[in-house]
């Protein structure tokens, strides 16, 4: 049974017919990233865009089984053994582009389109393809290797559009690299850089007398373009990014959570310990490569720029038996794949084990390799529902 978007109305099975096919080299690993990664966008568009419910697709799997010039195809596939006649024929539904699909690199316009539009209709923050231009006001190492800059800009002013959000974790920044290509190269270096660009979180972000100042940690991996970047740059050089979004960290509002950082998400969990608004203080398991890399927590403290409540409170509390559980993982040189991930899982275990927390929800990011491993192996560990744990992708091992 196949459904389109426009009426919801179920319509006959020629309608997949009524797309045109796309046969670009790179259209199936794309369709296996968005599955893989974009999991929940999936299901907010079936909200958004079409009459189900989210009780329709509890007991439900969502899999983006095409991409048309057109739309999107999304399957609904469900597992109960209680089908309704309607749900034993896995029904399609067509999701439409704003405008069709002529070259590859259309793709990822659409879709941020179909993103913004099911956001909207949802009430939800969503991606932004805003530019803006920062000043470089100060930068230091606040840990080994972690590099802050610390940012000002005529555009960064609370109440126009493209404020800097002062309360919201894991916010990210895409820079353009590429912008500051000329300061960064050394003379005579003919290597082109070799991305263009690169997602960095705001770490912080506050309102002083002429602006917002904001904090951007750079973790430095040695000779890498995002740390090349980073290094490179000196107070009163300009950055600039071309696309903002907000991270998923709603579902940590309640319950007994479970924070996994590695080097480049230590500032989303530093920002996230800041703003915990959450009973119940988290575990948080991080992995780095160096023992020194650890020391960035040492700062870090619990509720104290949380948004509602009383700080006071809870700072008193944090300091007493309410504060955040660190567990270390000191993992050398494993830091990609599987490898990685069983590692974190077995670390968890033997916590557990002396230990015993239920934990009820998730947030974590790491290498591609790592995150997609640690899914399957949380979930067996834990068991529990697909939103509740969000393990996101922060970087892909060469
Ligand atoms: C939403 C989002 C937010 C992010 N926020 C931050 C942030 O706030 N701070 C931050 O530092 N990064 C952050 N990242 C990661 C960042 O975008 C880069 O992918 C990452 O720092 C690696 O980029 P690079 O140019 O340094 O190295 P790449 O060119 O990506 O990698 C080159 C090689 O460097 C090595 N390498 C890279 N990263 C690591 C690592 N973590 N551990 C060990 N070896 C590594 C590997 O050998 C890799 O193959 C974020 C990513 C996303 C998607």
């Amino acid at each position: 049974m196949t459904y389109s978007t426009t009426s919801a109305n179920p319509t006959s099975y020629a309608q997949a017919n009524a797309y045109t096919p796309l046969n670009f080299p790179e259209l199936v690993s794309a369709i296996i990233h968005i599955n893989e990664e974009h999991y929940d966008e999936l299901l907010g568009f079936l909200t958004a865009f079409t009459s189900l419910s989210s009780e329709d697709m509890n007991e439900a799997n969502v899999q983006l089984v095409d991409i048309y010039a057109e739309a999107i195809a999304l399957q609904i596939q469900y597992k109960g053994t209680k089908k309704t006649s309607a749900q034993a024929h896995n029904p399609t539904f067509f999701i439409a582009f704003t405008a069709p699909i002529t070259q590859f690199s259309d793709l990822n316009t659409q879709y941020i389109l179909l993103k913004q539009q099911a956001d909207k209709k949802l009430g939800k923050k969503t991606i932004k393809l805003t530019k803006q231009t920062f000043l470089v006001q100060d930068r230091y190492k606040v840990s080994q290797n972690m590099l802050r800059l610390e940012l000002t800009g005529s555009t960064l002013d609370v109440s126009n559009k493209n404020s800097v959000p002062v309360d919201e974790a894991g916010y990210a920044y895409l820079f353009d690299l590429a912008h500051n290509a000329s300061a960064s190269q050394n003379v005579g270096d003919k290597a082109s850089p070799t991305r263009a660009h690169c997602y960095y979180t705001l770490r912080k972000a506050w309102q002083t007398s002429d602006g917002v100042r904001a904090w951007v940690d750079v973790f430095l991996h040695g000779d890498t373009p995002g740390g090349h970047w980073a290094s490179s740059l000196q107070i009163g050089d300009t950055v600039m990014s071309k696309r903002e979004f907000p991270e998923k960290t709603a579902h940590l509002q309640d319950g007994q959570a479970l924070l996994i950082a590695d080097e480049t998400s230590m500032p989303t969990v530093a920002r996230l310990l800041e703003l915990w608004d959450n009973p119940i203080p988290p575990l948080v398991l991080c992995v780095t490569q160096e023992l020194a890399d650890q020391a960035y927590f040492d700062a870090v403290k619990i509720g104290t720029d949380k948004k509602n409540g009383d700080k006071t409170r809870q700072s008193t509390e944090c300091q007493t038996d309410n504060n955040f559980m660190l567990l270390p993982l000191v993992a050398g040189k494993i830091h990609s794949g599987k490898e990685l991930a069983v590692l974190i899982d077995q670390t968890l275990a033997n916590y557990l084990t002396n230990h015993p927390l239920q934990i009820e929800k998730v947030w974590g990011a790491l290498e591609a390799g790592t995150a997609k491993a640690l899914r399957g192996l949380i979930q067996q560990r834990l068991g529990l529902e697909r939103s509740d744990s969000v393990i996101k992708v922060y970087w892909r091992k060469d």
